[in-house]
């Protein structure tokens, strides 16, 4: 393992996003605000519709999944990086419908909360930045020297 990182609890924020508001983007505003650079995200609640990703290995990109229709936020979890030195947020969710059937994948923009609980949690430590990995065409965390 020569990725691995010791961080330490800072602190957290709890709080509601807007009914309208676009998931990915305003926790990304909120780290930005916030000068947040490492973390934790996670959170509960409902979408009025989605926008998943699902990163396609053999063709290298992303292939998105819309689904507009009321879903249940049933786990949204993510972490808090550095990518071109701006906080970065990389999250996977899991939705249900009516029926408690789940749809998951990459929380990509275009998740529009119905109503949305999160939290996040900072951390202190050494940045973690994000560079492009030419093995896997993403950007992911750079092994630490
Ligand atoms: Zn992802």
């Amino acid at each position: 393992m020569n990725c691995i990182h010791t961080v330490q609890a800072k602190n957290r924020y709890m709080g509601r996003l807007p009914r309208g508001s676009d998931i990915l983007k305003t926790i990304t505003e909120l780290c930005r605000r916030e000068g947040i650079r490492l973390g934790r995200v996670e959170a509960i609640g409902a979408v009025e519709k989605a926008h998943l990703g699902y990163y396609d290995q053999q063709a290298r990109e992303y292939r998105y999944n819309q689904l507009d229709r009321p879903l249940e936020i049933t786990s949204l979890s993510g972490n808090i990086s550095l990518r071109d030195g701006e906080p970065f947020v990389h999250a996977h969710v899991t939705l249900a419908d009516s029926d408690g059937r789940t749809y998951g994948g990459h929380l990509a923009e275009g998740n529009i909360a119905f109503a949305c609980e999160f939290m996040v949690e900072v951390f202190e430590g050494a940045p973690l930045e994000r560079r492009f990995d030419e093995e896997t065409d993403l950007y992911l965390w750079e092994p630490s020297s």
